[in-house]
């Protein structure tokens, strides 16, 4: 045995790639998650449940909802910080690192980027301290990686608006206080019709069912939304963007997240599959001592590795006000393919203690499933990726 072992980070010396006040922000999410949220997560996972509201409220204190906003009570941190805390969130869960995205990135950012004064002063500020929840309406039924076909409709009628329609797989829609729901005003005008309207959740017509019998993001609320004659004043339209250009920058906001939130669950999975790796005794020694097992963490620590240098290096351009959205694709792809990937080998090396929800591990491979899919799919940020290096574009 080894007289001392280095933790991954310390291995790659990752502290010297952050400032004071970013190590701040990092270790008191990390913290917060260790006191009141880990002692919980397994249990809500296998509930298929969270408390939102009481959370809201509790990350609101800690403020991370809209961290990286500015004004309206928002923290106004680097993109940076704003990627650690997602980073710790998503070590314990990437439900809970989901709450925190959708509530930020997603609805307090299109309020934030393209509301009115009156809307902004309406929500961001009892969002940020999680007095309100908020969702993000974009995907349908029929029209997930392509938004451009949705069929929620907003019609005028007077000076009001009347929105119709149905959205699906909506995180936190069931217990939101407003939505951020995406409609088109004119159906033949297809794609450019596409505007963004703040919908408060109790406004007639109005009804968010949840999504029951998820094996993946159980500690997260998902719901539809359905949407029969909501009567909308015309100032509940988001002035500032016309098109598809309005939710995917919210969406390459959120995405910005996860590149740092994958490191999370990778890590977390990585630092228990090593301890229980030195403890665990196979062939009468630790199954830390055998050289299949240190090719494998050898293997994942890699990745860990290079997936937070290139979080890093993304959250560095971001914050200089250079990333792309191919670029920020760069970094969902490889980071949560690379989580997922690292999840599933950890849970060989617990053997069959890593089906259960007594470790970490299982948890965090089906949660990675969602991430894989939402915020647009690998193959979705393949072909980005793939346009932007080719010049072709290959979605049709
Ligand atoms: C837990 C969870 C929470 C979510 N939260 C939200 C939310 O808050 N708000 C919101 O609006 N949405 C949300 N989503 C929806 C998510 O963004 C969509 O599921 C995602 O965009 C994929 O859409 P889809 O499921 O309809 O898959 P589809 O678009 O039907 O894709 C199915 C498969 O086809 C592939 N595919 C599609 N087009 C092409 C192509 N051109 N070439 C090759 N392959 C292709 C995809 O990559 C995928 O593998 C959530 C999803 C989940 C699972």
């Amino acid at each position: 045995m080894s007289a001392s072992t280095r933790s991954i980070a310390d291995l790659f010396a990752f502290d010297a790639l952050i400032d004071d006040e970013e190590r701040a922000i990092a270790s008191t999410v990390a913290d917060f998650g260790a006191k009141r949220l880990r002692p919980h997560v397994s249990q809500w996972f296998e509930d298929g449940t969270l408390p939102a509201r009481d959370l809201a409220r509790e990350l609101g204190e800690l403020g991370v909802f809209g961290m990286h906003l500015q004004g309206y009570g928002c923290a106004g941190t680097s993109a940076v910080s704003y990627g650690l805390a997602c980073l710790e969130l998503e070590a314990v869960d990437s439900g809970l690192r989901s709450f925190v995205s959708v509530q930020g990135s997603l609805a307090m950012f299109a309020i934030r980027a393209f509301g009115s004064d009156e809307q902004r002063e309406e929500w961001l500020p009892r969002m940020a301290k999680g007095e309100a929840i908020g969702c993000f309406g974009l995907t349908e039924p029929d029209f997930g990686s392509n938004p451009a076909g949705m069929r929620t409709a907003a019609k005028r009628d007077g000076d009001d608006w009347i929105l119709n329609g149905a959205k699906m797989w909506i995180t936190n829609a069931p217990v939101a206080d407003v939505a951020v729901v995406w409609a088109k005003t004119d159906l033949a005008e297809g794609a450019r019709g596409v505007r963004g309207f703040v919908v408060p959740t109790d406004t007639p017509g109005f009804s968010a069912p949840e999504i029951k019998h998820k094996m993946s993001l159980r500690a997260s609320i998902t719901g539809e939304i359905v949407l029969e004659d909501v009567r909308l004043p015309a100032s509940a339209m988001l002035p500032g963007v016309e098109g598809l250009r309005g939710p995917l920058s919210c969406l390459n906001e959120a995405r910005f997240g996860i590149v740092f939130g994958a490191i999370g669950a990778a890590r977390d999975c990585l630092q228990t599959a090593i301890d229980y790796a030195g403890t665990r005794e196979v062939f009468d020694k630790p199954l830390a001592g055998y050289q299949i097992t240190q090719t494998k963490v050898a293997d994942m620590a890699l990745e860990v590795g290079k997936g937070f240098l290139l979080a890093m290096h993304l959250g560095r351009q971001k914050d200089a006000g250079k990333i792309a959205p191919e670029q920020v694709s760069l970094g969902k792809l490889n980071n949560v393919r690379e989580a997922i990937a690292i999840a599933r080998e950890c849970r060989t090396l617990l053997g069959a203690n890593g089906i259960t929800l007594e470790y970490p591990v299982i948890r965090h491979a089906n949660n990675l499933e969602s991430v894989l899919t939402y915020e647009g799919t690998s193959e979705m940020h393949q072909l980005m990726i793939g346009k932007a290096l080719t010049g072709w574009d290959a979605f049709r």
